[in-house]
């Protein structure tokens, strides 16, 4: 055995007498003993690369180990690790101000958090204090994180825990988005889509009671639980819906945010500005945890006189905030956004829909800049999923299959029910892309077979 992979063992060893894994059955799962990364790759320690087609979980938006990215955490930690959230801190101010700028007039302020999760819990908290109303609606193909709140505002059931009861929020309401591929609605085009699923929310509202609800959650392109791009004019829709009645629109930019759409914030796209805005992951690509909550004036002027009841430890981590602001100038001084809207429009985009001329297994392809899914099925004509929704074990064979297959061509890519997603690093060279895209053409073989035939 080699040094590398003798170490490679130790670690799996280390890992599997002691790290309970997260979403995982403990005893089912063999996790790869990950030794390094660089740009849109990452290695195990006996030396076999791994394209990474998922930036891990969708977070690595500017590559792996970006050296000014690197450089400002080692520079920051030699100055401050930690500080309090109640002292004013050089790193936390500039990070904050390099967000603000990027967000819509109106949105200037930023609350720290160190998830997605907790801040979309703050988002909401700020919500229902400001409004003085209890519910808030989100779609039923959503995830918001796994803490309180944030799960219960959840809709994609894979996700909540059997003994939901405990953890549902009472007060939340979900409803159908657009999903023109299997419309709720029986909608044949965008634009009818579009229109139903305004009339299914407004009505939903109706019947709640715009006065009991504070706020419409939602990703702005749905991400783990589908990959859902709204068509044109339902987000503005929304707007007006929420203008209407006096609800807040809390936009879930965690996953969509900082560049993956081709764009600062998704939202950009349609020019619709949301009242609270919540963030994470490629704030800093991940290298340090960091979320937040961007806050528009009138929210933030509730708690100008009164506390504003809830806050972290960490929040504003030097650490975190010097990485977002080395990984914010990164990526607007070397047009990484820019190369994210490419990549969308004349590489992965191309590239993806082509593999359903040569796939039968290919039933629908859709994204937006760095973040693409491709949805399986066992036949085209009933569109029936490759795998069931909520498929585990061996009903999700097809699908795990495939992941092994890309993982022995060394490409790095998740799956999310019957979809394979490709959410690569903004970073990805056209070059990478169509390396990847060649390995799913080579292994989606194997999930023509389950076809219908
Ligand atoms: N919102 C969205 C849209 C997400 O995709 C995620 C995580 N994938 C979260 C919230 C939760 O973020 P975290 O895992 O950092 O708590």
């Amino acid at each position: 055995m080699t040094a590398g992979a003798e170490l490679g063992k130790q670690v799996h060893e280390d890992d599997r007498a002691h790290v309970f894994h997260s979403w995982s059955a403990q005893s089912l799962i063999d996790p790869l003993p990950v030794a390094g990364a660089e740009g849109s790759y990452f290695w195990d320690f006996e030396g076999n690369r791994y394209l990474d087609f998922s930036a891990q979980l969708a977070n690595v938006n500017i590559g792996h180990q970006h050296p000014r990215v690197v450089a400002a955490i080692r520079r920051q930690a030699g100055l401050l690790c930690t500080i309090s959230p109640h002292v004013a801190n050089d790193v936390r101010g500039r990070a904050a101000r390099l967000i603000a700028e990027r967000a819509p007039a109106g949105l200037d302020r930023v609350m720290f958090t160190n998830s997605g999760a907790e801040a979309v819990e703050n988002a909401v908290r700020m919500a229902r204090l400001h409004t003085g109303r209890p519910k808030v609606l989100a779609p039923y193909r959503s995830y918001h994180g796994s803490t309180g709140t944030a799960i219960g505002l959840t809709g994609d059931q894979r996700r909540i825990p059997n003994d939901a009861a405990g953890h549902a929020d009472p007060l939340v309401r979900h409803f159908f988005g657009p999903y023109l591929y299997r419309s709720a609605f029986h909608a044949t085009t965008e634009p009818e889509e579009c229109e139903r699923a305004l009339t299914h929310l407004r009505d939903l509202i109706e019947l709640e009671g715009p006065a009991t609800i504070a706020a419409i959650v939602m990703e702005t392109v749905i991400g783990g639980s589908g990959l859902l791009v709204p068509p044109d004019g339902y987000l503005a829709g929304v707007r007006e819906l929420c203008d209407r009645y006096g609800l807040l629109l809390v936009l879930d930019e965690v996953m969509c945010g900082f560049g993956r759409t081709g764009a600062w914030f998704a939202f950009d796209h349609w020019g619709v500005v949301p009242d609270l805005v919540t963030f994470a992951k490629g704030v800093n690509s991940g290298y340090v945890p960091l979320g937040g909550v961007i806050v528009s004036q009138p929210v933030y002027d509730t708690f100008a006189e009164r506390a504003y009841p809830g806050g972290h430890t960490y929040s504003g981590h030097p650490l975190a905030c010097a990485a977002a602001e080395a990984a914010i100038e990164a990526m607007a001084e070397e047009d990484v956004i820019g190369n994210a809207g490419r990549l969308g429009g004349e590489v992965l985009g191309p590239g993806l829909r082509a593999l359903a001329g040569s796939h039968p297994s290919v039933g629908d392809v859709r994204g937006i800049g760095a973040f693409w899914a491709v949805e399986l099925v066992k036949d085209r004509a009933t569109r029936e999923p490759l795998v069931p929704y909520g498929a585990a074990g061996a009903a999700n064979r097809p699908m795990l299959e495939l992941l092994a297959a890309c993982r022995s061509q060394g490409l790095w890519v998740l799956a999310g029910g019957n979809r394979v997603h490709v959410t690569p690093p903004c970073t990805l060279t056209a070059a990478e892309a169509a390396d990847g895209i060649a390995v799913l053409d080579r292994v989606l073989d194997l999930a023509d077979q389950h076809g219908a035939g």
